[in-house]
């Protein structure tokens, strides 16, 4: 049978006690440390007799995890961050515990129940059929790639002439997007956004029928970004959508950021149109407080996902009945149960506890907003629609910029990396943690 000695024994109570330690206390922000300076203090970890548990927990929690910047710091508002609840937090540690294979319904069908579950609520949200369904990727990434590939199958049998596909978005669309062109070896139609940064579907329509009209390319999907990643901005989801359809496109909506909020009443109607998606990503590891990492990865018809992505061999024909096996949908065959963490939560919360969170960053982002705007110093981009609020500095330069956020996250005040925007500088707070309020914010602003 298991044996469990003191020696696991005594290492889990150290393990729980670092863990419960980690979730009570205000998280480091702390920052990157060169290799050569790591290797002086830890050496080489990997030895032939090995350090022991105790040794290496050691070695991780007083120096390897001090390298590291928490993406859950209050005042880390870099990129996206995250914001795992403690609930999905506490779960990621049964998950690790548990030995659950997320690939197939055979062998982790009450997990795959529970991850579809938590997918079955966003699919709703966004007004998807009964029929939908889809599976947690590693990440937003991924999900794109792996819709994408479903989209081209598509298009293939309907336009098996077709030299070249081509995949349209907009110019603010996600760099994912670029790299899954770049491994499907398929060309990107960049459709210009309107003066407020938002695809709309007549300019989708103008550009893929000149495409079409003029070369042997054709364009197999049409992705919109429901929430850009560098402003927040929502793409207009029913033009684009229809524009789409009308010239038998599949449909992509990346909301890997905000779609997260289609569970605020307050901006829900900016997502309208999302519900005819032929496919969709939002990840809850950035705007839905589950840990690192899952990408909701939704079809409207899974079975198309499931004719390009099951993967066939004599080993696994055993799997290939009705049920629903996770790793029929994506590329991926095994996978963790990277769901489990956001259903344990969601499930132990309740829905009204995310809309009311999600509502919670809306409203700091508005007012994070308005404080930019009353600074003599700052100049607003444009009024955040979901929780990026990114503005300028007068008078400075790149270099500027550069030099107030190293200096912003060695004072250990935050985490604040400039980005730009029109080939311009800008700074951004992305609000995802609903720790930050908003004195948070107003030390920030106090640096600019
Ligand atoms: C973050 C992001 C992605 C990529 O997601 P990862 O989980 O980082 O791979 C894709 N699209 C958008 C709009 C994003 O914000």
């Amino acid at each position: 049978m298991h044996e469990f000695t003191p020696e696991v024994e005594e290492l889990a109570k150290e393990i729980l006690a670092y863990s419960l330690e980690r979730l009570k206390s205000d998280p480091p922000l702390d920052g990157p440390r060169s290799a050569e300076d790591l290797f002086a203090e830890v050496g080489n970890t990997i030895t032939a007799k090995g350090l022991g548990g105790k040794k290496a927990l050691e070695v991780f929690t007083e120096v390897l995890a001090k390298a590291c910047i928490s993406s859950d710091h209050p005042r880390n508002l870099a990129f996206i961050p995250s914001a795992p609840s403690e609930f999905a937090n506490l779960f990621d540690l049964v998950v690790g515990a548990s030995a659950l294979y997320g690939g197939s319904w055979q062998e982790g069908a009450g997990a795959v129940f529970a991850e579809n579950q938590a997918l079955r609520w966003l699919s709703d949200l966004a007004g998807l059929p009964e029929s939908s369904g889809g599976v947690f990727v590693q990440g937003g990434t991924i999900g794109n790639l792996s819709a994408l590939v479903v989209a081209r199958a598509q298009a293939r049998k309907k336009f098996p002439e077709t030299r070249r596909f081509v995949v349209a978005c907009s110019e603010e669309a996600h760099s994912s997007i670029a790299s899954a062109a770049n491994v499907m070896d398929v060309d990107i139609l960049k459709i210009p956004t309107d003066e407020n940064g938002k695809l709309q579907g007549a300019a989708v329509g103008a550009a893929v029928d000149q495409l079409h009209a003029t070369g042997e390319s054709r364009v197999f999907a049409v992705v919109a970004t429901a929430g850009t990643t560098n402003l927040g901005i929502i793409d207009n989801l029913a033009s684009i959508g229809k524009a789409a359809h009308d010239r038998d496109i599949w449909f992509h909506v990346d909301g890997a950021y905000g779609l997260a909020a289609l569970c605020a009443p307050s901006v829900r109607p900016l997502f309208d149109g999302v519900e005819m998606a032929d496919s969709f990503i939002v990840d809850p590891h950035k705007w839905l407080f589950a840990p690192y990492d899952a990408c909701a990865l939704v079809y409207r018809e899974p079975k198309y996902g499931k004719e390009v992505h099951t993967q066939h061999a004599s080993y696994l024909e055993t799997l290939h009945d009705d049920s629903w096996s996770p790793s029929d949908y994506a590329i991926h065959l095994t996978r963790r149960v990277r769901g489990l963490p956001f259903w344990f939560s969601l499930a132990a919360h309740g829905v009204d506890a995310y809309t009311d969170a999600m509502e919670q960053s809306l409203v700091i982002a508005k007012q994070a907003a308005e404080l930019v705007r009353a600074h003599p110093n700052l100049e607003l981009l444009c009024e955040p629609e979901l929780s990026i609020v990114a503005f300028k500095r007068k008078g400075w330069k790149k270099e500027d910029y550069q030099s107030w956020s190293d200096k912003l996250l060695a004072d250990q005040v935050g985490f604040i990396p400039p980005s730009s925007h029109d080939g311009e500088p800008i700074l951004r707070f992305a609000i995802v943690n609903p720790w930050t309020k908003i004195s948070d914010i107003k030390i920030i602003l106090a640096t600019l």
